[in-house]
C-alpha cells in the first residue's frame, strides 16, 4: 500500500500544510464548504499540461499527428473549450458529441465519429457538418453513409475499424479489440469494404482505425497495433493501389493509478508510433500519414479528485467502514470496473486505521475501497478520491434519486463553479405523468 508521500509525488499539485490537503494552495475545506459535497474538483491547468506534453512529443517526432480528445472521458463544456481553445480535436461517439465538438470550438475537420451502432442520426449530423472522419465498423454502415452523403450532394471521408484481434485494458470490460469482441470489421473485410468505398460517390476511403481497449500501460501493444495497422494499408496500396493517408490509432493510453506506478513515456509513445509507421510507410514506397490518436483517460485523469463527506464511521464485525456521501451513482469506476483510486483525508492525523470505503447507495458494490489503510478518519471529515478526472463524471447517475455533483475547476489561481449539482426538479423534468394521476 502506497504512504502518502509515495502519493503526493506522483500529484505534484497536492501539498500537506499543517496536516491539511491542499490543491494548488487551495484549501479543499473551504472549497467544501462553498460548494457542498460531493464535489469534483479538477485542475484545468493539469489538462492543458497533459494536452500540451503529448502534442509536443508528437511534434518533436517531426509527426503530423491530431490529438483528437475522446469526449465520453468527460465532456463538461469548461473542459471541451479548453481542450479545443489548445487545438485538440475530438472524438465522439454521437449527434450530440457533435454538436458539442462544434459548440466548444472544435473546427469540423478536427472531428472524429467513432463506435459500432451509430444512428442514421448520429450519422446525418455528421454528413451535414462535413466532419473530419467518420470511422466505419460494417459494410451496412458504409452504404447507408454513402446513400446519405450523396442525398446531401456531400463526400464523406471515411476510416475503416479494423478488428484487430489484439486487445489490452485493465479490466476485460474495457478491452475492444479482440475477435469476440463487436468492434470493427475483421482484416479481409477491411481491405474489400476500403476498396468498395473507393468507388462511391458518397464516400472517400481515407484512414484505418482501430482502438484496442482502455488503460493501457504496455507500450509494445501500442507498438504492434501501429504496425498492424500500417501493414495493412501497404497491402491495400499492393493489392489495389489505393492510399491510406490517415492511421488512427484510436486512445487507450493508461495513467497511474497505484503510486507504485511510474507514469507512461508520453514521449516514447510518440517516438514508437510514428516510427513504426513511418518505417512500413517507407518500405512500402508510401508517403507518411498523418495519425490521429484518440485519448481520454490520458488527458484528463489525474486532474480531478472527488471530494466526499465521511457520514459515519461504524465497526461491523473486524472491519470498519467509513461512510461517505459519494456514491457509486458520482463515480462508478470502483464498482463497474474493480479499479484501484488513492483515496487522501483532507486532515491527516498521526494514528493510522486499516478501512473500508463506501456510499450511500443500497448496492453491496458501492464501494470505493477495501483494506485501505489511511490516517485516522472521524465523522465529518473530508475524504479525496484521486485521478477521478476521466470516466468520473461522464459516467454518473442520478441512480437512487441522488444529484450528479457539481463541479469546479482551478485554473490559473481563480476557483470557477463548471457545473451545478442537479436539484429535484433536474431530476424529475423529464418525467410525464398519466393523466388524473
Ligand atoms: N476512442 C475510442 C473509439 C474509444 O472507444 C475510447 C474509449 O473507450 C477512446 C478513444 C478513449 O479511450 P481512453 O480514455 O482509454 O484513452
Amino acid at each position: 500500500m502506497a504512504g502518502l508521500d509515495e502519493v503526493l509525488k506522483k500529484h505534484p499539485n497536492l501539498q500537506i500544510l499543517n496536516n491539511e490537503l491542499l490543491i494548488r494552495g487551495f484549501s479543499l475545506f473551504k472549497i467544501a464548504e462553498e460548494y457542498g459535497t460531493p464535489l469534483y474538483v479538477v485542475d484545468g491547468n493539469l489538462i492543458v499540461e497533459r494536452y500540451k506534453e503529448m502534442r509536443d512529443a508528437f511534434l518533436s517526432e517531426n509527426c503530423n499527428a491530431l490529438i483528437a480528445y475522446a469526449y465520453k472521458a468527460n465532456s463538461l463544456l469548461a473542459i471541451t473549450k479548453l481542450l479545443a481553445k489548445e487545438g485538440a480535436g475530438a472524438t465522439v461517439v454521437s449527434a450530440y458529441g457533435i454538436k458539442l465538438a462544434l459548440l466548444s470550438g472544435v473546427e469540423n475537420s478536427k472531428i472524429v465519429l467513432v463506435g459500432p451502432s451509430k444512428s442514421y442520426s448520429d450519422l446525418t449530423e455528421a454528413i451535414k457538418n462535413n466532419i473530419g472522419l467518420i470511422n466505419i465498423e460494417s459494410e451496412q454502415e458504409l452504404v447507408e453513409i454513402n446513400q446519405i452523403a450523396e442525398k446531401m450532394g456531400n463526400r464523406m471521408n471515411i476510416g475503416i475499424r479494423v478488428n484487430l484481434g489484439l486487445s489490452a485494458g485493465a479490466h476485460p470490460k474495457i478491452r475492444t479489440g479482440g475477435r469476440k469482441h463487436k468492434f470493427g470489421v475483421d482484416e479481409k473485410t477491411a481491405i474489400k469494404l476500403y476498396k468498395y468505398a473507393s468507388k462511391m460517390k458518397g464516400v472517400k476511403p481515407i484512414a484505418l482505425h482501430a482502438h484496442i481497449g482502455s488503460q493501457i500501460t504496455d507500450l509494445k501493444v501500442f507498438q504492434l497495433e501501429a504496425q498492424r495497422l500500417a501493414l495493412l494499408s501497404s497491402t491495400i496500396y499492393k493489392k489495389h493501389k489505393l492510399d491510406v493517408p490517415v492511421l488512427d490509432l484510436g486512445g487507450g493510453l493508461g495513467i497511474p493509478y497505484t503510486s507504485n506506478e511510474e507514469r507512461i513515456p508520453y514521449k516514447e509513445f510518440a517516438k514508437i508510433v510514428c516510427k513504426t509507421i513511418n518505417e512500413v510507410y517507407e518500405n512500402a514506397g508510401l508517403q507518411k500519414p498523418m495519425i490521429i490518436v484518440e485519448p481520454g483517460r490520458y488527458l484528463v485523469a489525474d486532474s480531478t479528485l472527488l471530494l466526499m463527506k465521511v457520514n459515519y464511521v461504524k465497526r461491523i464485525g473486524r472491519k470498519t467502514w467509513i461512510l461517505v456521501d459519494a456514491g457509486m451513482n458520482d463515480f462508478i469506476r470502483t464498482a463497474m470496473y474493480n479499479a484501484y483510486h488513492e483515496i487522501v483525508p483532507i486532515i491527516i492525523r498521526d494514528k493510522k486505521e486499516v478501512y473500508n470505503i463506501g456510499g450511500p447507495v443500497c448496492e453491496s458494490s458501492d464501494v470505493f475501497a477495501t483494506n485501505r489503510e489511511l490516517s485516522e478518519v472521524k465523522k465529518d471529515d473530508l475524504l479525496a478520491l484521486l485521478d477521478a478526472g476521466a470516466y468520473g463524471i461522464s459516467m454518473s447517475s442520478t441512480y437512487n434519486i441522488r444529484s450528479r455533483p457539481a463541479v469546479v475547476m482551478l485554473f490559473n489561481n481563480k476557483l470557477y463553479l463548471i457545473r451545478e449539482r442537479d436539484t429535484f426538479e433536474d431530476i424529475i423534468k423529464n418525467d410525464k405523468t398519466l393523466p388524473n394521476s
